[in-house]
């Protein structure tokens, strides 16, 4: 089998292929042939439960859906992925790194907003810290809204191509959008504050963030610093958990720079 970081830059060398989520297999062969195996469940997928069809989506108009992740086929992982970078965003100087869609079990109403719209869900292992989080900056007589928590594939799908069918260029859409796949709003572990625009960072809830979020293990994601690396917009309004195992794995430093980065990080 070859090594993450080789198959990192075999990705790099052919930004065309397209990735597709849950992508089993991938053989090259003599550094020439490339062929990404797409198929997505051994088994077929466990319908949605009615709760689950019950569901608003904000993708409501993209009907050809992927179906919820279900971990029927394989069991959670909470390792690190490899550090795939989406290839459409490369191809403009824009770094999106990818995320696997939590299990649609894993996902449970976040206690905040109308609990059918999709993005007031959130990975169960993390209602509870983002409702500390809030309820600490209460104490504090800060108020923060979580607004919009996970978000599917299928959503993020309909985001990218909205802005596609408005022409967009690629580097105006990923300067501001994740490409399907791409997302940290896709695992359940990052939430978007009101108001959702740069006029947070002007809000007490920001400030109070700024100072406190890391006591309860929640970090900004899209920092000055992180925006330089990547090329993605600066978002006040988004943080992420890293608090847990799965956080801390899910977030680890990925870069889609060099191979020498990479194979650091890998060695770590
Ligand atoms: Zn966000």
């Amino acid at each position: 089998m070859i090594s993450q970081t080789k198959l990192y830059a075999a990705l790099v060398a052919f930004p065309a292929i397209t990735l597709t989520m849950n992508a089993h297999a991938i053989d090259i062969q003599d550094g020439k042939a490339l062929t990404v195996s797409t198929q997505t469940n051994a088994t077929p997928a466990a319908k949605p439960s009615s709760a689950d069809a019950a569901l608003v989506s904000d993708a409501a108009d993209d009907a050809n859906a992927l179906e919820p992740r279900t971990n029927a086929a394989e069991p959670p992982s909470i390792e690190p992925k490899s550090p795939v970078c989406s290839p459409v965003a490369l191809a403009v100087g824009i770094e999106h790194f990818s995320y696997d869609e939590a299990f649609a079990e894993d996902l449970v109403w976040s206690g905040y907003g109308d609990k059918r719209h999709e993005n007031k869900l959130i990975h169960k292992d993390v209602k509870q810290p983002l409702q500390d989080l809030v309820k600490a900056a209460a104490k504090d007589k800060v108020a923060l809204y979580p607004s919009s928590m996970f978000r599917s594939v299928r959503a993020q799908d309909a985001i990218v191509k909205r802005k596609v069918r408005q022409k967009q260029s690629p580097k105006t859409i990923y300067h501001t959008s994740s490409p399907a796949g791409f997302s940290e709003h896709h695992t359940g572990y990052a939430v978007d504050f009101a108001p959702i625009n740069a006029n947070f960072a002007k809000t007490k809830g920001y400030q109070w963030l700024v100072n406190n979020a890391e006591k309860y293990g929640w970090q900004q994601t899209f920092t000055p610093e992180f925006s330089a690396q990547t090329g993605v917009s600066e978002e006040s309004w988004h943080w992420r958990y890293v608090g847990d195992e799965r956080g801390q794995a899910l977030f680890a430093p990925r870069s889609c720079q060099t191979e020498e980065v990479l194979e650091s990080e890998l060695s770590d």
